[in-house]
C-alpha cells in the first residue's frame, strides 16, 4: 500500500519489507529506481513536477524522514517505520555479498565513495565492489566507466533532487543495473566522514538537533524539514 505525501507516493513498509522488496528486483527484467524520501525531497517535489513524476514513478520510494512518519499519523493510514537509507545501505549490502550481487558506488566529494568501499569491504569481505566514483568530478562521461564495470546495484550519492534526476537520465546507458538507489547522505556517515545521531536522539527524531549542531550551516535545510515542511503539509490537508 502506498500512502500519498503532497503528492509523492510513499510505500507503507517496514524496513525489512523494503530490503525483500529490493531484493526481489534484483532478479528483475526491467531496471528500477528506489527513492529514499525525507521532507526536504517532498518540498523540491512540491516546486518541480517533473521531479515528483520521477519519484513517483520508482519501484521502491520509502520514507526515511522522521517528519513523514510524524506527518502520516495525521492522514488515514500512518507510515509503519522509517527506512533509514544509511542503514539500508549496510543491510542491503549482506544480501548483495550473500548473493555475488556486484554494487558500485557513485556520489561522495573529496574522496568520501572510496573511503565508503574501503569500509563496507571490511564489513563485508565477500562483497563484489565493482568501483567508486567521486561526485565531485564532472559526470559527464562517467556512464561509460560504470557500464563497463558492469554492477547490478548502483547507489548514488549526489544529494536531492540531483540524484534521482541523474539516474532518470542515465540508468538506461548502464544496463546492467537492475537496481539504482538514491542514497544522499549515506556515504557521509558510512565513511565516518560526519558523526551519527546518538541512538536516543535517533530514537526520539532528533537527527536534525544533531545536524544543526554538528553541521550549523545546514540551518536553511533543517528549516525547511522541520518547519517549511509542516506547514505545507498541513495546508495541503486543510485545502483537501
Ligand atoms: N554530493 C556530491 N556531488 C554534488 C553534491 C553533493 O557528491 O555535486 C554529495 C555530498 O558530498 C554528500 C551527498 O552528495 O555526500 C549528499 O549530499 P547532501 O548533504 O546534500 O544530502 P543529504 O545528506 O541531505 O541527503
Amino acid at each position: 500500500m502506498k500512502i500519498e505525501i503532497l503528492g509523492v507516493k510513499i510505500d507503507n513498509i517496514t524496513f525489512q519489507d523494503a530490503i525483500e522488496k529490493a531484493r526481489a528486483l534484483l532478479g528483475d527484467d526491467k531496471q528500477n529506481l528506489m527513492v529514499t524520501c525525507n521532507p526536504e525531497i517532498l518540498l523540491h517535489a512540491d516546486k518541480d513536477n517533473f521531479f515528483r513524476d520521477i519519484l513517483n514513478s520508482a519501484s521502491i520510494c520509502v520514507a526515511d524522514g522522521f517528519g513523514l512518519i510524524l506527518a502520516s499519523k495525521f492522514l488515514k493510514d500512518s507510515l509503519m517505520e522509517r527506512v533509514v537509507g544509511v542503514d539500508f545501505v549496510g543491510d542491503f549490502c549482506k544480501i548483495c555479498e550473500k548473493e555475488s550481487k556486484s554494487v558500485y558506488l557513485l556520489g561522495g566529494r573529496d574522496g568520501i565513495a572510496q573511503k565508503t568501499a574501503d569500509r563496507l569491504k571490511k564489513r563485508f569481505p565477500d562483497l563484489k565492489i565493482s568501483g567508486w566514483l567521486d561526485g565531485g568530478i564532472n559526470l559527464k562521461d562517467c556512464c561509460k566507466l560504470i557500464k563497463s564495470a558492469s554492477p547490478d546495484v548502483l547507489f548514488v550519492a549526489l544529494g536531492a533532487p540531483r540524484q534521482e534526476k541523474w539516474i532518470y537520465d542515465n540508468l538506461r546507458e548502464i544496463p546492467s543495473v537492475k537496481l539504482a538507489i538514491g542514497v544522499g547522505g549515506a556515504f557521509d556517515f558510512i565513511s565516518g566522514n560526519v558523526k551519527r545521531a546518538p541512538k536516543f536522539m535517533r530514537r526520539l527524531g532528533l537527527e536534525w538537533l544533531w545536524r544543526l549542531i554538528i553541521q550549523p550551516w545546514r540551518i536553511r535545510r533543517i528549516f525547511n524539514a522541520v518547519i517549511v515542511f509542516p506547514i505545507l503539509f498541513f495546508a495541503s490537508i486543510i485545502k483537501k
